[in-house]
């Protein structure tokens, strides 16, 4: 199929990729022209594992482009416009602008083109956004009606820093749609996949998305707060509580031959330092704005967003319990990135850190493998941060260290448990146990 996707930022870019991969044209445009020069360079402007040597082995069928007014003519010989855009968060409510815009440039495009053009939103959106705000944005300024054109909702369900391999062996695949043309061009493109397909309206279809991140939002948050009670309570080994939870054969079940089965689902079972990244936090608060809009009651997600708002100064309170005295402390922080394999530092907790411990110790230095320009970027000066390269040699410089983001490189700390002797290491990951670091004093979350 001819494809065109808007927004090459992490959704529409590895969409695009992936779907170039399979065989289909795509034509990636954005309205940002040094990404697009990037891009047409063979390199991505993110860091996705694989994603460059994916656009190279599909270049055949893949190419990008400068959104401006010359495009809409081009625009008007797809199957099917993708929408990736930006949906961020304005004041907890969802900024729909960007797909405003789009909308607003496709009804041009589907008012001048004979062909028949599904524009399917891959965006988060909130539900009826596509069914309304974009069909009557369309409607009215194309003069066309649904039917002359197509309309589809196909969330996107990715994990940064595994992008390629979620997009490419999806758990399930959502076709949303309100015209079965467009159903038909949605099962066309992914007709590659064989996982379960799902065909609902494009309202069930949104909906699917903000469930799915705000229920697993909602476990992380109620573990954080079931882990704070018991620190509150005193003398409680909380790991060996969720260890013992887990078990539970609800959560872990017997595989055909007996075994125990650990489920991924167990890693949001795990006390941390909250949730973080472009995703969970606005998806959740979105939510929350459209119930309060809407006169319901969302009483569980307000209390989510509490508790994982209130986990940075959770995190500092333990430091200056076990700490005592920080403001004769230096500290370095291991890992920016919200996750790890992802220079996205949107809503990372490591961020929130720094800004809290930023007039509360003598001084900050931070490492991270690939985050640390996209730090600079959204700390300025607001912070005073010395960015190391040399994670290792700075541990010496530092009374405390602070691992912050699970990144794999991290783990080889241990190689330099004689650095660590009288210093406190704060595992907010709980990657370690108290053992590991004879003669550090370990910090967790637990
Ligand atoms: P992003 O900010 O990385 O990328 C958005 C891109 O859209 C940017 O490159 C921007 O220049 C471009 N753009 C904005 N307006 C445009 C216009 N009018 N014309 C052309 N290009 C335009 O965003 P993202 O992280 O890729 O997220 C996109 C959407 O997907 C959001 O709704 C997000 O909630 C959702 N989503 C994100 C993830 C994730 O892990 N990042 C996962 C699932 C869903």
């Amino acid at each position: 199929m001819d494809i065109a996707v808007i927004g090459t930022g992490y959704v529409g870019l590895v969409s695009g990729v992936c779907l170039a991969s399979k065989g289909h044209k795509v034509t990636c445009f954005d309205k940002n022209k040094s990404v697009i020069g990037t891009l047409e360079q063979g390199k991505s402007h993110i860091h996705e594992s694989g994603l460059e040597a994916l656009m190279k082995s599909s270049r055949e069928c893949l190419s990008f482009e400068y959104l401006d007014s010359s495009s809409e003519s081009k625009l008007q010989s797809f199957d099917a416009v993708i929408v990736a855009v930006g949906t961020p968060t304005n004041n907890g409510k969802t900024d729909l602008g960007q797909v405003e815009a789009v909308a607003h440039l496709l009804s041009r495009v589907i008012k001048s083109s004979k062909n028949y053009i599904s524009v399917i939103i891959k965006s988060t959106v909130i539900p009826g956004t596509t069914d309304t705000l974009v069909k009557n944005i369309i409607q009215n300024n194309s003069g066309k009606l649904l039917g002359e054109f197509g309309l589809g909702m196909n969330p996107e369900f990715l994990r940064e820093g595994n992008a390629i391999g979620d997009f490419l062996n999806a758990d399930r695949i959502v076709l949303g749609f309100e015209d079965c043309l467009t159903l038909d061009v949605l099962r066309k493109i992914y007709e590659p996949w064989e996982c379960k397909k799902i065909e609902v309206n494009s309202r069930s279809a949104e909906m699917m998305k903000y469930v799915n991140n705000t229920l697993l939002a909602t476990l992380i948050s109620s573990v954080n707060e079931y882990s704070n009670i018991a620190r509150g309570i005193g003398n409680i080994d909380f790991e060996q509580v969720m260890n013992g939870v887990h078990l539970d054969h609800r959560w872990t079940p017997l595989s055909a031959d007996g075994q125990k089965v650990f489920p991924k689902i167990l890693d949001y079972l795990k006390p941390g330092c909250g949730y973080g990244g472009s995703c969970f936090p606005k998806d959740v608060m979105a939510l929350s704005a459209l119930a309060n809009d809407k006169l319901m009651p969302s009483r569980i997600i307000d209390a989510v967003i509490d508790v994982n708002d209130n986990q940075p100064n959770v995190m500092v309170r333990i430091l200056k319990t076990k700490v005592g005295v920080i403001s004769n402390k230096r500290v370095l922080v291991l890992g920016l990135a919200f996750k790890p394999e992802t220079d996205d530092v949107r809503e990372s907790v490591s961020l929130k850190l720094l800004k809290l411990l930023n007039d509360e110790v003598v001084s900050l230095s931070a490492h991270d493998p690939i985050a640390i320009d996209n730090t600079r970027q959204q700390l300025g000066s607001s912070v005073k941060v010395e960015y190391v390269q040399d994670w290792r040699a700075s541990i010496s410089n530092n009374d405390i260290i602070i691992i912050a983001t699970n990144w794999g490189i991290y783990e080889s700390i241990i190689d330099s448990k004689d650095m660590l002797i009288g210093k406190f290491v704060f595992d907010t990951r709980s990657l370690f146990d108290a053992k590991t670091f004879p003669g550090a004093t370990y910090l967790s979350i637990n």
